[in-house]
Protein backbone atom coordinates (compact mmCIF):
# COMPACT_ATOMS: atom_id res chain seq x y z
CA UNK A 1 0.00 0.00 0.00
CA UNK A 2 2.65 2.29 0.71
CA UNK A 3 4.44 2.07 -2.33
CA UNK A 4 1.28 2.75 -4.27
CA UNK A 5 0.83 5.67 -1.83
CA UNK A 6 4.10 7.30 -3.10
CA UNK A 7 4.92 6.68 -6.01
CA UNK A 8 1.22 5.44 -7.87
CA UNK A 9 -0.43 7.98 -10.24
CA UNK A 10 -3.66 9.03 -9.33
CA UNK A 11 -5.48 6.41 -11.69
CA UNK A 12 -3.18 3.55 -10.42
CA UNK A 13 -4.35 4.53 -6.90
CA UNK A 14 -8.30 4.65 -8.01
CA UNK A 15 -7.67 1.33 -9.36
CA UNK A 16 -5.55 -0.28 -6.87
CA UNK A 17 -5.01 1.57 -3.50
CA UNK A 18 -8.77 2.61 -2.23
CA UNK A 19 -10.14 -1.41 -2.58
CA UNK A 20 -6.59 -2.58 -0.77
CA UNK A 21 -7.47 0.86 1.91
CA UNK A 22 -10.88 -0.64 1.99
CA UNK A 23 -9.91 -4.72 2.63
CA UNK A 24 -11.49 -5.67 -0.45
CA UNK A 25 -8.21 -6.68 -2.38
CA UNK A 26 -4.81 -7.62 -0.99
CA UNK A 27 -1.36 -7.71 -2.70
CA UNK A 28 1.96 -9.13 -2.75
CA UNK A 29 5.60 -7.71 -3.87
CA UNK A 30 6.91 -10.21 -6.32
CA UNK A 31 11.28 -9.49 -6.76
CA UNK A 32 13.22 -12.98 -5.00
CA UNK A 33 14.27 -15.47 -7.59
CA UNK A 34 15.31 -18.98 -6.97
CA UNK A 35 17.33 -18.49 -9.88
CA UNK A 36 19.63 -15.92 -8.19
CA UNK A 37 21.02 -14.45 -5.39
CA UNK A 38 18.38 -11.89 -4.58
CA UNK A 39 19.67 -10.00 -1.81
CA UNK A 40 21.88 -8.79 -4.59
CA UNK A 41 18.76 -6.90 -6.76
CA UNK A 42 21.28 -6.10 -9.64
CA UNK A 43 21.08 -10.17 -10.41
CA UNK A 44 17.06 -10.28 -11.02
CA UNK A 45 16.73 -11.87 -14.52
CA UNK A 46 12.74 -11.41 -14.55
CA UNK A 47 11.87 -9.49 -17.33
CA UNK A 48 9.63 -6.57 -17.91
CA UNK A 49 10.03 -5.79 -21.94
CA UNK A 50 7.78 -2.46 -23.84
CA UNK A 51 6.39 -3.71 -26.16
CA UNK A 52 6.63 -1.26 -29.08
CA UNK A 53 4.84 -2.56 -32.13
CA UNK A 54 1.21 -3.43 -32.64
CA UNK A 55 -1.93 -2.37 -31.07
CA UNK A 56 -0.40 -3.20 -27.42
CA UNK A 57 1.83 -1.16 -28.01
CA UNK A 58 3.29 1.46 -25.07
CA UNK A 59 2.33 -2.39 -22.78
CA UNK A 60 4.61 -4.78 -21.27
CA UNK A 61 5.58 -8.12 -20.99
CA UNK A 62 6.41 -9.76 -17.53
CA UNK A 63 8.26 -13.50 -17.92
CA UNK A 64 10.23 -14.71 -15.09
CA UNK A 65 9.72 -16.78 -12.49
CA UNK A 66 9.10 -15.40 -7.84
CA UNK A 67 9.54 -17.18 -5.18
CA UNK A 68 9.14 -16.00 -1.28
CA UNK A 69 5.84 -13.59 -3.02
CA UNK A 70 4.40 -13.96 0.67
CA UNK A 71 0.38 -13.53 0.39
CA UNK A 72 0.36 -14.70 -3.28
CA UNK A 73 -1.55 -17.51 -1.83
CA UNK A 74 -4.16 -15.52 -0.47
CA UNK A 75 -7.42 -15.37 -2.64
CA UNK A 76 -7.91 -12.21 -2.18
CA UNK A 77 -5.08 -10.96 -3.52
CA UNK A 78 -4.93 -9.39 -6.67
CA UNK A 79 -2.32 -7.29 -7.26
CA UNK A 80 1.19 -8.59 -7.83
CA UNK A 81 3.63 -5.40 -7.74
CA UNK A 82 6.57 -7.52 -9.55
CA UNK A 83 9.96 -5.73 -10.46
CA UNK A 84 12.17 -7.45 -13.06
CA UNK A 85 14.62 -6.47 -15.86
CA UNK A 86 13.43 -3.51 -18.06
CA UNK A 87 13.79 -3.83 -21.87
CA UNK A 88 14.92 -2.38 -24.01
CA UNK A 89 17.02 -0.21 -22.42
CA UNK A 90 20.45 1.74 -23.56
CA UNK A 91 23.52 -0.36 -23.25
CA UNK A 92 25.28 2.06 -20.89
CA UNK A 93 22.33 1.79 -18.10
CA UNK A 94 23.93 1.84 -14.88
CA UNK A 95 22.99 -1.68 -13.34
CA UNK A 96 20.59 0.60 -10.40
CA UNK A 97 18.65 1.77 -13.27
CA UNK A 98 17.89 -1.73 -14.97
CA UNK A 99 14.81 -2.38 -13.23
CA UNK A 100 11.22 -2.07 -13.89
CA UNK A 101 8.24 -2.10 -11.15
CA UNK A 102 5.67 -2.52 -12.32
CA UNK A 103 1.73 -3.51 -11.27
CA UNK A 104 0.51 -6.99 -12.27
CA UNK A 105 -3.62 -8.16 -11.45
CA UNK A 106 -2.92 -11.66 -10.58
CA UNK A 107 -5.12 -13.25 -11.97
CA UNK A 108 -3.64 -12.17 -15.67
CA UNK A 109 -3.23 -15.06 -18.41
CA UNK A 110 0.17 -16.34 -18.05
CA UNK A 111 0.24 -16.11 -14.10
CA UNK A 112 0.76 -19.30 -12.00
CA UNK A 113 1.20 -19.38 -8.46
CA UNK A 114 3.11 -22.90 -8.37
CA UNK A 115 3.07 -23.65 -4.59
CA UNK A 116 3.00 -22.39 -1.41
CA UNK A 117 6.72 -22.63 0.28
CA UNK A 118 7.29 -23.33 4.46
CA UNK A 119 9.04 -21.84 6.94
CA UNK A 120 10.09 -24.89 9.31
CA UNK A 121 6.87 -26.01 8.24
CA UNK A 122 4.79 -23.21 9.22
CA UNK A 123 2.72 -22.60 5.77
CA UNK A 124 1.51 -19.27 7.17
CA UNK A 125 -1.74 -19.93 5.69
CA UNK A 126 -3.95 -17.81 4.27
CA UNK A 127 -1.65 -15.69 3.13
CA UNK A 128 1.28 -17.93 2.57
CA UNK A 129 4.60 -16.98 0.65
CA UNK A 130 4.24 -18.09 -2.84
CA UNK A 131 6.61 -20.05 -6.02
CA UNK A 132 5.07 -18.30 -9.02
CA UNK A 133 5.64 -18.32 -12.75
CA UNK A 134 5.04 -15.11 -14.97
CA UNK A 135 4.64 -16.97 -18.70
CA UNK A 136 4.53 -13.69 -20.83
CA UNK A 137 2.39 -12.07 -18.96
CA UNK A 138 0.69 -8.94 -20.56
CA UNK A 139 0.13 -5.76 -19.00
CA UNK A 140 -1.78 -3.25 -20.48
CA UNK A 141 -0.04 0.81 -20.92
CA UNK A 142 -0.04 2.29 -17.36
CA UNK A 143 0.73 -0.65 -15.41
CA UNK A 144 4.11 0.82 -14.64
CA UNK A 145 5.30 2.67 -11.34
CA UNK A 146 7.10 6.02 -11.17
CA UNK A 147 9.02 5.36 -14.61
CA UNK A 148 11.08 2.11 -16.16
CA UNK A 149 14.15 1.31 -15.28
CA UNK A 150 13.33 3.15 -11.44
CA UNK A 151 12.37 -0.13 -9.61
CA UNK A 152 15.41 0.68 -7.39
CA UNK A 153 14.85 3.08 -6.15
CA UNK A 154 11.25 2.64 -5.00
CA UNK A 155 12.36 -0.71 -3.33
CA UNK A 156 14.96 1.75 -1.65
CA UNK A 157 12.19 3.97 -0.37
CA UNK A 158 10.23 1.47 0.71
CA UNK A 159 12.20 -0.66 2.48
CA UNK A 160 12.97 1.97 5.49
CA UNK A 161 9.94 1.94 6.92
CA UNK A 162 9.18 -1.54 5.85
CA UNK A 163 12.25 -2.56 7.94
CA UNK A 164 11.63 -0.70 10.99
CA UNK A 165 8.18 -1.82 10.99
CA UNK A 166 8.92 -5.81 11.16
CA UNK A 167 11.58 -4.93 14.01
CA UNK A 168 8.57 -3.26 16.35
CA UNK A 169 6.61 -6.89 15.52
CA UNK A 170 10.00 -8.31 16.51
CA UNK A 171 9.72 -6.22 19.87
CA UNK A 172 6.55 -7.43 20.32
CA UNK A 173 7.39 -11.08 19.34
CA UNK A 174 10.24 -10.81 22.52
CA UNK A 175 7.40 -9.03 25.15
CA UNK A 176 5.22 -11.21 24.48
CA UNK A 177 7.69 -14.45 25.20
CA UNK A 178 8.67 -12.79 28.38
CA UNK A 179 5.55 -12.70 29.27
CA UNK A 180 5.20 -16.25 28.93
CA UNK A 181 8.59 -17.09 30.64
CA UNK A 182 7.41 -15.11 33.47
CA UNK A 183 3.95 -16.82 33.58
CA UNK A 184 5.31 -20.89 32.98
CA UNK A 185 8.07 -19.38 35.72
CA UNK A 186 5.58 -18.36 38.68
CA UNK A 187 3.33 -21.24 37.82
CA UNK A 188 5.52 -24.14 37.75
CA UNK A 189 7.40 -25.75 40.21
CA UNK A 190 10.80 -27.53 40.00
CA UNK A 191 12.76 -29.50 42.83
CA UNK A 192 10.75 -27.81 45.66
CA UNK A 193 10.20 -23.93 44.31
CA UNK A 194 8.78 -21.92 41.18
CA UNK A 195 11.08 -22.03 38.62
CA UNK A 196 10.79 -17.77 39.15
CA UNK A 197 12.45 -18.19 42.58
CA UNK A 198 15.38 -20.05 41.17
CA UNK A 199 18.74 -17.62 40.60
CA UNK A 200 19.64 -18.84 37.16
CA UNK A 201 15.68 -18.27 36.16
CA UNK A 202 15.57 -14.81 37.61
CA UNK A 203 19.04 -14.29 35.72
CA UNK A 204 17.64 -15.15 32.33
CA UNK A 205 14.80 -13.22 32.65
CA UNK A 206 16.74 -9.81 33.51
CA UNK A 207 19.40 -10.76 30.53
CA UNK A 208 16.30 -11.28 28.32
CA UNK A 209 15.02 -7.90 29.36
CA UNK A 210 18.59 -6.04 28.66
CA UNK A 211 18.48 -8.12 25.58
CA UNK A 212 15.36 -7.14 24.22
CA UNK A 213 15.20 -3.03 25.81
CA UNK A 214 18.64 -2.52 24.04
CA UNK A 215 16.78 -3.58 20.82
CA UNK A 216 14.33 -1.66 21.32
CA UNK A 217 16.06 1.68 21.68
CA UNK A 218 17.87 0.98 18.54
CA UNK A 219 14.44 0.60 16.79
CA UNK A 220 13.09 3.95 18.38
CA UNK A 221 16.79 5.45 17.87
CA UNK A 222 16.04 4.51 13.80
CA UNK A 223 12.16 5.72 13.67
CA UNK A 224 13.47 8.88 14.93
CA UNK A 225 16.39 9.24 12.48
CA UNK A 226 13.64 8.33 9.84
CA UNK A 227 11.38 11.00 10.94
CA UNK A 228 13.97 13.72 10.91
CA UNK A 229 16.21 12.60 8.43
CA UNK A 230 14.41 10.31 5.62
CA UNK A 231 15.80 6.72 4.78
CA UNK A 232 18.95 7.73 3.30
CA UNK A 233 19.76 9.75 6.08
CA UNK A 234 18.90 6.94 8.41
CA UNK A 235 20.15 4.33 6.86
CA UNK A 236 22.79 3.02 9.44
CA UNK A 237 20.51 3.46 12.33
CA UNK A 238 17.97 1.10 10.27
CA UNK A 239 20.82 -1.22 9.81
CA UNK A 240 21.36 -2.00 13.09
CA UNK A 241 18.17 -2.08 14.22
CA UNK A 242 16.98 -4.22 11.52
CA UNK A 243 20.33 -6.76 13.00
CA UNK A 244 19.65 -6.18 16.71
CA UNK A 245 16.00 -6.89 16.47
CA UNK A 246 15.91 -10.03 14.99
CA UNK A 247 18.67 -11.36 17.31
CA UNK A 248 16.90 -9.75 20.45
CA UNK A 249 14.12 -11.60 19.53
CA UNK A 250 15.17 -14.72 18.88
CA UNK A 251 17.63 -14.98 22.11
CA UNK A 252 14.18 -14.25 24.65
CA UNK A 253 12.03 -16.61 22.57
CA UNK A 254 14.42 -19.28 22.91
CA UNK A 255 15.51 -18.69 26.54
CA UNK A 256 11.07 -18.56 26.84
CA UNK A 257 11.07 -22.06 25.37
CA UNK A 258 13.85 -22.69 28.06
CA UNK A 259 11.63 -21.94 31.00
CA UNK A 260 9.06 -24.19 28.98
CA UNK A 261 10.87 -27.20 28.92
CA UNK A 262 9.23 -29.54 26.07
CA UNK A 263 5.98 -27.45 25.79
CA UNK A 264 8.40 -24.59 24.62
CA UNK A 265 9.10 -26.42 21.49
CA UNK A 266 5.95 -28.04 20.86
CA UNK A 267 2.64 -26.20 19.41
CA UNK A 268 1.00 -25.93 22.66
CA UNK A 269 2.61 -22.72 23.04
CA UNK A 270 3.09 -19.76 20.33
CA UNK A 271 6.77 -19.73 20.86
CA UNK A 272 8.29 -22.29 18.57
CA UNK A 273 5.96 -20.19 15.67
CA UNK A 274 7.36 -16.79 16.78
CA UNK A 275 10.68 -18.64 16.57
CA UNK A 276 10.36 -19.77 13.06
CA UNK A 277 8.93 -16.18 12.04
CA UNK A 278 11.77 -13.90 14.18
CA UNK A 279 14.43 -16.27 12.44
CA UNK A 280 13.39 -15.28 8.87
CA UNK A 281 13.61 -11.88 9.99
CA UNK A 282 17.96 -12.23 9.87
CA UNK A 283 17.30 -12.95 5.76
CA UNK A 284 14.15 -11.61 4.79
CA UNK A 285 14.16 -7.96 3.43
CA UNK A 286 18.15 -7.82 3.54
CA UNK A 287 20.52 -10.74 5.19
CA UNK A 288 22.01 -9.63 8.31
CA UNK A 289 25.41 -9.48 6.04
CA UNK A 290 24.14 -7.08 3.88
CA UNK A 291 23.14 -4.46 6.52
CA UNK A 292 26.41 -4.97 8.78
CA UNK A 293 27.99 -3.72 5.59
CA UNK A 294 25.89 -0.85 5.27
CA UNK A 295 26.31 0.06 8.68
CA UNK A 296 30.27 -0.37 8.22
CA UNK A 297 30.08 2.14 5.80
CA UNK A 298 28.17 5.16 7.06
CA UNK A 299 30.35 4.25 10.00
CA UNK A 300 33.49 4.49 8.27
CA UNK A 301 32.72 7.90 6.52
CA UNK A 302 30.90 9.68 9.96
CA UNK A 303 34.05 8.86 12.23
CA UNK A 304 37.08 8.94 10.11
C1 LIG B 1 9.31 -15.59 5.34
C2 LIG B 1 9.88 -14.86 4.18
C3 LIG B 1 9.09 -13.93 3.51
C4 LIG B 1 9.57 -13.27 2.38
N1 LIG B 1 8.74 -12.41 1.69
C5 LIG B 1 9.15 -11.89 0.51
C6 LIG B 1 8.26 -11.15 -0.32
O1 LIG B 1 7.10 -10.91 0.02
N2 LIG B 1 8.71 -10.73 -1.55
C7 LIG B 1 9.97 -10.98 -1.98
O2 LIG B 1 10.31 -10.57 -3.08
N3 LIG B 1 10.86 -11.68 -1.20
C8 LIG B 1 10.47 -12.14 0.01
N4 LIG B 1 11.34 -12.89 0.78
C9 LIG B 1 12.65 -13.19 0.26
C10 LIG B 1 13.80 -12.48 0.99
O3 LIG B 1 13.70 -11.09 0.85
C11 LIG B 1 15.09 -13.06 0.39
O4 LIG B 1 15.16 -14.42 0.80
C12 LIG B 1 16.32 -12.29 0.84
O5 LIG B 1 16.37 -11.02 0.24
C13 LIG B 1 17.61 -13.04 0.49
O6 LIG B 1 17.64 -13.37 -0.87
P1 LIG B 1 17.98 -14.89 -1.28
O7 LIG B 1 17.02 -15.79 -0.58
O8 LIG B 1 18.02 -14.96 -2.76
O9 LIG B 1 19.38 -15.19 -0.65
P2 LIG B 1 20.80 -14.95 -1.34
O10 LIG B 1 20.83 -13.64 -2.03
O11 LIG B 1 21.13 -16.17 -2.11
O12 LIG B 1 21.74 -14.84 -0.08
C14 LIG B 1 22.09 -16.00 0.69
C15 LIG B 1 23.01 -15.61 1.79
O13 LIG B 1 24.19 -15.01 1.27
C16 LIG B 1 24.77 -14.23 2.28
N5 LIG B 1 25.09 -12.89 1.78
C17 LIG B 1 24.34 -12.11 1.00
N6 LIG B 1 24.96 -10.93 0.78
C18 LIG B 1 26.12 -10.97 1.45
C19 LIG B 1 27.21 -10.07 1.62
N7 LIG B 1 27.20 -8.85 1.05
N8 LIG B 1 28.27 -10.47 2.38
C20 LIG B 1 28.29 -11.71 2.96
N9 LIG B 1 27.28 -12.60 2.83
C21 LIG B 1 26.23 -12.24 2.09
C22 LIG B 1 23.77 -14.11 3.42
O14 LIG B 1 24.12 -14.99 4.47
C23 LIG B 1 22.48 -14.57 2.77
O15 LIG B 1 21.52 -15.06 3.69
C24 LIG B 1 10.89 -13.52 1.94
C25 LIG B 1 11.69 -14.45 2.64
C26 LIG B 1 11.21 -15.10 3.73
C27 LIG B 1 12.09 -16.10 4.42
Amino acid sequence: MEILARYGTRSQQERWLLPLLRGEIRSCFAMTEPAVASSDATNLEARVDRIEVGERRGGHVVHGRKWWTSGAMDTRCSLCIFIGRAAPLPANTPPHRRHTMILLPLGSEGVKVMRPLTVFGYDDAPHGHAEVDFNNVYVPAGGVLLGEGRGFEIAQGRLGPGRLHHCMRLIGMGERAIRLMKERAAARVVFGKPIADQGAFQHALAEARITLDSARLLVLRAADALDRRGFKGARGEIAAAKVAAPRAALAVIDQAMQVHGGAGVSGETPLAYLYAGARTLRIADGPDEVHLETLAKVEMRARL
